[in-house]
């Protein structure tokens, strides 16, 4: 098989071998039930309330504050649901660019719980028009309408930041709840979510090199709600089931892994970032980009107007084992293709593709990928010539 060059890390990262030793005797040897009360349950208790603490020390929140959930889908879900069912938010403010995750669970409060929904404005390359936030949040509030806003910390197609602080600080100031999806930031920025003022947070293991199927949920000091699944009483009564307990142990690892060298791997994944888009740049000046070197570090989103389809160009890349992305993984196979740049009103008929990287990309991956997109733009433009 040939070698692997993957440019996918948004989607997900591979397990990082020291967070697997870490998982593997909660595995084995101390495989308790940490709601048993003998000795081996016991372990693992004490290993999943100090990896909680772990975590809140790592985020700026109190162990109170986390909230261990099988990753950023439930995350989102279970912050939505409890602010319309437990907070009394009757309408929901969010954006089109939202990952599916969230924009289908306030869908389904709009058509179960009968709540209303409104997207806010986006300038160019879908930042948040902060003024037409505060502008619906006071119209609701001179209603006596509750909100919830509901806003990424970054986009994970095109890798748009938010200004969280900005945004907590609106939603306050007119009583609304505040969740940030902030899949793809925890793990990537040094975040104080207690400093922040956002009253729900979601992150998602699997996006700094932790395991699969691993997520919190921090919920600010105050903020009371109801399980969205449950049975037995763990997680203090707010997600039933038993704990994933070596899941948790490498959630824990992998963040403090990102979080002890946060600064080195940001300035080394900026560089591998900043080098594929000069040498896309140079390669033809019809290349342009949907990230701009202020978003989020991880992500390079590129439109190549001489190919018609993501699909096609990304079958390429699959052929020369180049792994990328058109969209978020979780709408592979959907037709309409991405919804984000389509909010962004890019849909100008051309492929786009999401390259990403993590700690484990190498330079030589980067330039791999390169030649691979060289080599299938000279075939596009040769057909193209040879149709012609
Ligand atoms: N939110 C964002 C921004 C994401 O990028 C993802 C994953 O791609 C999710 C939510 C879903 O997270 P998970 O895969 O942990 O359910």
């Amino acid at each position: 098989m040939n070698k692997i060059t993957y440019l996918d890390n948004a989607a997900t990262t591979s397990l990082d071998p020291a967070v697997l030793e870490a998982m593997v005797p909660y595995m084995t040897i101390n495989y308790g039930n940490p709601s048993s009360s003998y000795s081996i349950g016991r372990q693992s208790r004490m290993a999943v309330e100090s990896a909680r603490k772990q975590v809140a020390d790592l985020l700026g929140a109190k162990a109170t504050n986390i909230y261990f959930t099988s990753g950023g889908t439930e995350s989102n879900n279970t912050a939505i649901t409890s602010a319309v069912r437990d907070l009394g938010c009757t309408h929901i403010i969010t954006s089109p660019t939202e990952h599916h995750a969230v924009l289908h669970s306030v869908e389904h409060q709009c058509n179960c719980a009968g709540v209303t929904s409104s997207y806010v404005k986006l300038l160019p390359l879908g930042a948040v028009d902060f003024s037409d936030l505060e502008a619906q949040l006071a119209d609701k509030a001179a209603l006596g309408v509750k909100c919830l806003v509901s806003l990424m910390h970054a986009n994970n197609e095109i890798g748009t930041l938010l200004d969280i602080n900005r945004a907590s600080e609106i939603c306050n100031r007119y009583g609304a709840i505040f969740h940030s999806d902030c899949v793809q930031t925890i793990g990537h920025y040094p975040i104080n979510l207690a400093a922040s003022g956002v009253h729900f947070a979601s992150a998602s293991g699997h996006k700094f090199h932790g395991p699969k199927g691993t997520g919190i949920l921090y919920v600010s000091d105050g903020i009371n709600f109801s399980p969205l699944i449950y049975g037995g009483g763990q997680e203090r009564r707010k997600r039933a089931g038993t704990e994933n307990v070596h899941g948790i142990i490498g959630f824990a690892k992998a963040l403090s892994m990102a979080m002890d060298n946060q600064a080195e791997e940001e300035k080394y994944i900026r560089s591998l970032n900043n080098h594929m888009r000069a040498a896309l740049s140079a390669m033809s000046p019809e290349i342009t980009f949907n990230s701009t070197e202020t978003s989020l570090y991880t992500v390079l989103s590129v439109n190549f107007p001489s190919i018609k389809d993501s699909e096609l160009l990304l079958t390429f890349l699959d052929q020369m084992s180049v792994c990328a992305s058109g969209g978020s993984a979780c709408s592979t196979g959907d037709e309409q293709g991405s919804h984000v740049i389509a909010a962004i009103g890019k849909k100008i008929g051309c492929a786009t593709i999401r390259f990403s990287f993590s700690r484990m990309t190498k330079e030589e991956d980067v330039d791999f990928a390169v030649k691979a997109i060289s080599n299938i733009l000279e075939l596009f433009g040769n057909a193209e010539v040879t149709a012609g």
